[in-house]
């Protein structure tokens, strides 16, 4: 069993609430939502963040950024969204398995630097 959190998500043995998954990526609702509309993206092969991806890992990372505006429609955010990825001590990344953060809702989301 791995000890990565979001890789046990992807397995299913934590609970998460499910918003969009396929063979290569799941989305999942953040628990601490910083916005009305909060979604993680993770890879479900485990890349600690955008420090160690590979150009191996390039097909998936851009197949979840063409598959973040439906999810962000989906949940709440027809008028756009904004995507963050937190990366290593710098970035302030907390859970380390690469994921993509879509904030949005009804209003804008504020300042771009604003800790999500
Ligand atoms: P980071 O700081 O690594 O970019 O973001 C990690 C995010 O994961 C935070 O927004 C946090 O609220 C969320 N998170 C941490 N643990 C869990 C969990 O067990 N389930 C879900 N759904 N989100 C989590
Ligand atoms: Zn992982």
């Amino acid at each position: 069993m791995s000890d990565c959190l979001f890789c046990r998500i992807a397995a299913g043995s934590i609970p998460s609430q499910k918003v969009y998954e396929d063979d290569e990526m799941l989305a999942f609702r953040d628990i601490n939502p910083a916005r009305p509309v909060h979604v993680l993206l993770i890879p479900k092969k485990h890349i600690s963040s955008l420090m160690s991806a590979t150009a191996e890992d390039a097909p998936v990372l851009g197949r979840m950024l063409a598959r973040a505006n439906e999810i962000a429609v989906a949940e709440g955010s027809p008028d756009g969204f904004r995507v963050i990825i937190n990366n290593g001590r710098v970035g302030q990344q907390e859970v380390p398995h690469l994921h993509l953060h879509i904030v949005g809702g009804p209003d804008p989301v504020g300042p771009m630097l604003k800790r999500i």
